[in-house]
C-alpha cells in the first residue's frame, strides 16, 4: 500500500476530489484549452526580452507591490476598447484571472458564505469556491444554455449568495449573456443580501457584442474580470485583471500576498500592452475562423450553440466521450467538458480547423 492523499490530514471538503486538469496530450492538433493558436509576433518577443532584461537588473529588489504602471496600462486598454473611462484605481491585476477570482472569493466569500454560478459554466468558479471554503450553489440554465432568469432570481432570493458569477461569453457553451440578464441578476442579488456580482469576461474580445464594463457606473458591487490568456495570446504569462469600483480594489488588497505579481510578469505584460493593436488583429482572424467553424459544423449536420467566444460547442452525441475519443484517434484533441451530449472545440489556425473539420466529417459519416 502506498501512502496517498487520503492518508494525510487534508481538509474534509477536499477528500475524494480531483484537481482541475484538461489533458495536455502530445497530438498534432490541440484545440482543447481555448488558447490562442498564434505565437506572439517576433517584434513583441523582442520587446519582452528588452523589458525583462531591464527588470532583471532589479531582481534583487521586490517588485512594485501595487503594479501601478501595469494597472495604469490595463486601465488605458479598457478605456480605449470600451469607451468607458477607467483609471489605475479601478483596476487590479493578478497571476491569471483564476487568481483574481480566488482573491475575490477570499475577500467576499469564505467559510459560512456562499457563491452561485449558472451551470454548465467555467468549472473553476466552483472549484475556487471550494478551495476558499465558500459554499457553492449551482444555478439553472435553459436547455439552450441561456440563463433561466426567473429561476435564477428565485435561486438568488432563496439562497442569498454572497457572490454571483456570470460568465459572458460563457465557457464551455460559447453564448454571450445579455446586459439585461446581468442587470436582473445584479438587482436580485442586491435585494437579497447585498452581494458581489462577478462578470467573467475572459473571452469578451471575441464577442460580436460589447463588454459590460459600462455597467460598472453606479454599481460598486459589480466586478468585471478579464485575462491576457486569450485575446492577448499570452496564456503562459499568467496575467488576469479586474475592473471595479476603487473600493473593490482596496478590498482585494486585504487578501493578496505581498509582491504576488513578479517583476518579470509585470514587465512582460507591459510589453504585450504596447502591442495591443497587432494582437487584436489576430482576434479578428480568430473570430472569422470561429464563425467558419460554426457554419461548417452546421453544414456537416451538427447542432452548434451560438458562439461569441474563441471556441464552439457542438453536438449532440449519444456518447460524447466516445466521439471525443474518435476525434482524438484522428490526431485532434477537443474538450469533453462533461456536458452530456456536447463537445467543445477551440478555434485554431485555418489549417488546424481544417484538420478538425476533416476529422468530424469522417466521424459523422461513421456514426450515421
Ligand atoms: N474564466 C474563464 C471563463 C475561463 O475559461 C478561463 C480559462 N480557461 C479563465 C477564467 C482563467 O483564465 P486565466 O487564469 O488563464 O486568466
Amino acid at each position: 500500500m502506498t501512502f496517498g492523499i487520503d492518508d494525510l490530514p487534508v481538509r474534509d471538503e477536499l477528500r475524494g476530489k480531483s484537481p482541475y486538469g484538461a489533458p495536455q496530450l502530445d497530438v498534432p492538433v490541440r484545440l482543447n484549452t481555448n488558447e490562442n493558436p498564434y505565437p506572439l509576433p517576433e517584434a513583441l518577443v523582442e520587446r519582452i526580452t528588452e523589458r525583462v532584461r531591464e527588470a532583471a537588473r532589479d531582481l534583487n529588489r521586490y517588485p512594485d507591490r501595487d503594479a501601478v504602471e501595469l494597472r495604469t496600462g490595463l486601465a488605458e486598454y479598457l478605456t480605449k476598447t470600451t469607451g468607458h473611462p477607467l483609471d489605475v484605481s479601478n483596476v487590479w491585476a493578478a497571476n491569471g484571472s483564476n487568481e483574481v477570482i480566488q482573491q475575490l472569493l477570499q475577500t467576499f466569500g469564505g467559510p459560512g458564505r456562499t457563491a452561485i454560478g449558472f451551470e454548465p459554466s467555467y468549472s473553476m468558479h466552483g472549484l475556487i469556491a471550494r478551495g476558499t471554503g465558500t459554499g457553492w450553489i449551482s444555478g439553472p440554465r435553459h436547455d439552450d444554455f441561456t440563463i433561466d432568469v426567473p429561476a435564477a432570481e428565485r435561486a438568488i432570493a432563496e439562497h442569498r449568495p454572497d457572490v454571483v458569477f456570470v460568465t459572458t461569453p460563457n465557457n464551455p457553451t460559447g453564448n454571450a449573456v445579455p446586459a439585461e440578464t446581468v442587470l436582473a441578476l445584479h438587482d436580485a442579488a442586491q435585494a437579497a443580501k447585498p452581494s458581489m456580482v462577478v462578470v467573467d469576461e475572459a473571452y469578451i474580445e471575441f464577442s460580436h457584442g460589447a463588454s459590460l464594463l459600462p455597467l460598472l457606473d453606479g454599481r460598486p458591487n459589480l466586478v468585471i474580470s478579464r485575462t491576457m490568456s486569450k485575446a492577448f495570446g499570452a496564456a503562459g504569462l499568467r496575467l488576469g485583471y479586474l475592473a471595479a469600483h476603487p473600493a473593490v480594489v482596496d478590498a482585494v488588497q486585504l487578501v493578496r500576498l505581498p509582491y504576488h505579481l513578479s517583476a518579470v510578469t509585470q514587465a512582460t505584460a507591459l510589453a504585450a500592452l504596447e502591442h495591443t493593436d497587432t494582437l487584436l488583429k489576430y482576434v479578428e482572424q480568430l473570430k472569422a475562423e470561429r464563425d467558419r467553424l460554426v457554419a461548417e459544423l452546421r453544414a456537416v449536420g451538427y447542432e452548434v450553440t451560438e458562439s461569441d467566444a474563441n471556441f464552439v460547442q457542438f453536438g449532440r452525441f449519444a456518447d460524447s466521450h466516445a466521439t471525443w475519443r474518435k476525434i482524438l484517434d484522428r490526431g485532434v484533441l477537443v474538450r469533453d467538458n462533461g456536458v452530456p451530449g456536447w463537445l467543445r472545440v477551440t478555434a485554431g489556425t485555418p489549417q488546424e480547423n481544417d484538420a478538425f473539420l476533416d476529422a468530424v466529417r469522417e466521424v459523422k459519416k461513421e456514426q450515421s
